[in-house]
Formats: C-alpha cells, sequence, structure tokens
C-alpha cells in the first residue's frame, strides 16, 4: 500500500492524481497533501484521504482550512517548511511534486535526501535544478520517476537498454496552436490564441510554453538530467496527432516507442504504480480509436521542427550545453516573459528574445541549490527589466 504525499494537491497534476488513486483506494494511502490558496479544495481532498499532515499558503489559510474540516490531522502547516515537513516527516514513501515553479525545490532535495523516491512532474524545478537532484538520487539510490507523457514514454523505452546504445532520444512536440501561422501572425498572435491547444487540455503556463515550443527546450532539459543523456543524444520531432509521446533510436537503427492517446493520467498513473501498471483502462478506448483499431482510419505524421518561427528549442540546446545554472536562467525568463504576455505586455514573439537576452547576459556558476536560486532570482529581475523596457 503506497503512502503517497502530493505537494500541489489543488493543481491539474495533483487532482488528476488523486482521480487515479480513487479508482483504486484500497492500494494507496495518502499521508500529507499541500496547497497554496486553494483552501475549499484542499478540505475536501482532504476530508476524502485524511491524511495525517496538511500544509497551505498561509497561517490564515491554515486556520480556515482547519475550520472547514470533518476530522482533526496531526498537523496543517504553512509555506515553504510545511512543504518539506510534508515531503520529509509525512512518513510517506513516495512524494509526488505537483507544484509549478521552483516553490518546492527544498521540499524536493529534503525528500531525496531522505531517501524518500520522488515522482516527478514539476517541470520547472527540473529544468533549474535537475542537474543536482538527479546526481544526488542517485548517489542516494533514489527513484525519480518522471510524471511528463514524454519522459514517462522515454523512460518506458530505456527500460532494459544501455544508455551507450542510444544513438538518439526523441520527444514529440504538437507543434501547438501557431504551427502553421507565419512569421507575421507569429508577431501579433494574442493570449486567447495561444490558449487554445489543438490536443492536450493543460494550465495556462503550459500551454503558452507548447505555443512557442518552449516546453519542448525545457523537456529537452529534462530528459538529458533524467537520463543522463548527452545534448546531441536529444531531438524534438513534430507530430501533430499527440499519440506517439517519444521514442529512441538505437544504434543498430531499431526504435522503441511509447503511444497512446495523450491523457495525463497515464504518466501518472505510470509512476504511482511503477513497477507494476495500473489496471484498469484508462486510456484504451481513446487509444484504440487513436490507432485505428476502431474501424476508421488513423495515421501518424512527423516533421521537423521551424527554428527560425520557433527559436525556443534551439535556446534551450544551448543553454544544456552551457550546462550550470543557464537552464535555470532559461526556465525563470521564459516563466517571466510568458507572463508579461499573457497580461498583454509583450507580443508573442518577444518571449524568446527576453529569454535569449538573459541567456546572453548570464555569467556562468556552478549549479548547487544556492547557485540556481540566485541565477533564478538574476534572471527574473533581469527579464522584468526587459519586460518593463518593451512596455515604455
Ligand atoms: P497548476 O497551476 O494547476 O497547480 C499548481 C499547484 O501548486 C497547485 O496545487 C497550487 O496550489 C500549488 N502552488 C502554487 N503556488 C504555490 C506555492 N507558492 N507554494 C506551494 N504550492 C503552490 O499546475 P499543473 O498541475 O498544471 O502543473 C504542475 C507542474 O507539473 C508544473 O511544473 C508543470 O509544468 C508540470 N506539468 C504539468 C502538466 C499538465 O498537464 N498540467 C504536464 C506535465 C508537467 P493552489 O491551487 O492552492 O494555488
Amino acid at each position: 500500500m503506497p503512502r503517497v504525499a502530493i505537494l500541489g494537491a489543488t493543481g491539474s497534476i495533483g487532482r488528476q492524481a488523486l482521480e487515479v488513486m480513487e479508482r483504486d483506494r484500497e492500494r494507496f494511502t495518502v499521508c500529507a497533501l499541500t496547497a497554496n490558496r486553494n483552501v475549499e479544495l484542499l478540505a475536501q481532498h482532504a476530508d476524502r484521504w485524511r491524511p495525517g499532515l496538511l500544509s497551505i499558503g498561509s497561517t490564515e489559510l491554515a486556520q480556515d482550512l482547519r475550520a472547514r474540516l470533518a476530522y482533526e490531522p496531526d498537523a496543517i502547516l504553512h509555506g515553504g517548511e510545511g512543504l518539506r515537513v510534508a515531503a520529509t516527516r509525512s512518513q510517506a514513501e513516495v512524494v509526488l511534486a505537483a507544484t509549478d515553479g521552483m516553490h518546492a525545490l527544498h521540499a524536493v532535495a529534503d525528500a531525496v535526501e531522505a531517501g524518500i523516491a520522488i515522482a516527478l512532474a514539476n517541470k520547472e524545478l527540473l529544468v533549474a535544478a535537475g542537474g543536482y537532484l538527479c546526481a544526488r538520487a542517485r548517489q542516494r539510490g533514489i527513484s525519480i520517476l518522471p510524471v511528463d507523457s514524454e519522459h514517462s514514454a522515454l523512460f518506458q523505452c530505456l527500460s532494459g537498454e544501455r544508455i551507450e546504445d542510444v544513438a538518439t532520444a526523441v520527444i514529440t512536440a504538437s507543434g501547438g496552436p501557431f504551427w502553421n501561422y507565419t512569421p507575421a501572425q507569429l508577431a501579433s498572435a494574442t493570449p486567447e490564441e495561444a490558449l487554445r491547444h489543438p490536443t492536450w487540455v493543460m494550465g495556462a503556463k503550459n500551454t503558452i510554453d507548447s505555443a512557442t515550443l518552449m516546453n519542448k527546450g525545457l523537456e529537452l532539459i529534462e530528459a538529458s538530467h533524467l537520463f543522463g543523456l548527452a545534448a546531441r543524444q536529444l531531438e524534438v520531432v513534430v507530430h501533430r496527432q499527440s499519440v506517439m509521446h517519444g521514442f529512441v533510436l538505437f544504434r543498430d537503427g531499431s526504435v522503441k516507442a511509447q503511444l497512446a492517446a495523450p491523457d495525463m493520467r497515464l504518466p501518472i498513473a505510470f509512476a504511482l504504480y511503477y513497477p507494476d501498471r495500473a489496471p484498469h483502462a484508462i486510456a484504451a478506448p481513446a487509444t484504440r480509436s487513436a490507432l485505428g483499431l476502431e474501424g476508421r482510419p488513423a495515421s501518424l505524421s512527423f516533421e521537423p521542427v521551424d527554428e527560425g518561427r520557433f527559436p525556443a528549442v534551439a535556446l534551450a540546446y544551448r543553454a544544456l550545453q552551457a550546462g550550470g545554472t543557464f537552464a535555470a536562467v532559461l526556465s525563470a525568463a521564459n516563466e517571466e516573459a510568458g507572463r508579461a504576455f499573457l497580461r498583454g505586455q509583450i507580443k508573442f514573439t518577444e518571449i524568446c528574445a527576453l529569454v535569449e537576452r538573459a541567456l546572453d547576459a548570464h555569467a556562468p556558476t556552478a549549479d548547487g541549490l544556492a547557485h540556481v536560486e540566485a541565477a533564478d532570482r538574476w534572471a527574473r529581475e533581469f527579464t522584468r527589466d526587459g519586460i518593463a523596457a518593451a512596455a515604455r
């Protein structure tokens, strides 16, 4: 009966994880749940699962949470310390890191040091601090299981294989809503248009990252950290149907791929059940249909990324090759620029231009946690200055 702590239980990934576990309540115990502001949903989850430990964004919200609960948990904590305690002192065997941004950095780092397995959805954290975290996890013999469709796909394809036999590991991109836009159309693209993703339903940040293709850039860096692959062993290809999530081409010319209908509950379940597979048909009917097994034709297409219109992937290669804190700078600058685009402060095409400027201006350092945090802060301030200048 795996004991699971969920950091970010009220977000899209956190909610879907609880939905996956709900189908198999006998199997899972939830020992900690956290959120930032959504006290109502956290209280609902908590009453359903009765974890001993809860954490929320502030003391006021913690009081509000206590008043709403139908049971008395062992502790209701708040803030960064609450996340750390939830990760390390709730008796969890697996910590699902499903917060966004860098909020859970110390909580996840502490869990790794405490020898607790991590199911990692939190993209920005893995990009910025993955070099450090994955190295520590390897030294401590701890699993970091990916909770993203592309990395779950590569994990499955690489299972039982030797890294030295990999010619290239390929991440697929849907191309996002702007794949067929001209450069002029991209320059005048609006947030509303960018939020209309063709195949995946995600939060605003991920959807904007899919429109710029920065999502794929971040995923390249994540894959490099997770699997110990060099930049030259990683590629991105545009695959509009989002059915093949990743594939590995081996030195001998054979390919292993993972395919499924686009449904985040699959990689979530893969990580939560690992090394078993979920016993229920999470996405089986949709997958059959996507592969032409339901009496209607289906086709899969692949095309290269157009780096002229979508420079994000090349920027990520650059950050990956530069190493150290460059990935943290790429991710933080991208987050700030993406937010500014959503607020209508900058044009769509300025997102990657601002990221490039931050990479140009960054002075490299090693990638320990303190350096990662300093680089993150520096990149945010530098990019905010650039946004303010662009808005003048
Ligand atoms: P959401 O924005 O939906 O959820 C974020 C979660 O983090 C919420 O529970 C939120 O709490 C909590 N949170 C926000 N700020 C803080 C804070 N300061 N301290 C503690 N907790 C905080 O994000 P998603 O679920 O979409 O994504 C989570 C991560 O997974 C991201 O890194 C994303 O890139 C990655 N990911 C997401 C995918 C998806 O399909 N959604 C796919 C692959 C990766 P509250 O609700 O109370 O604000």
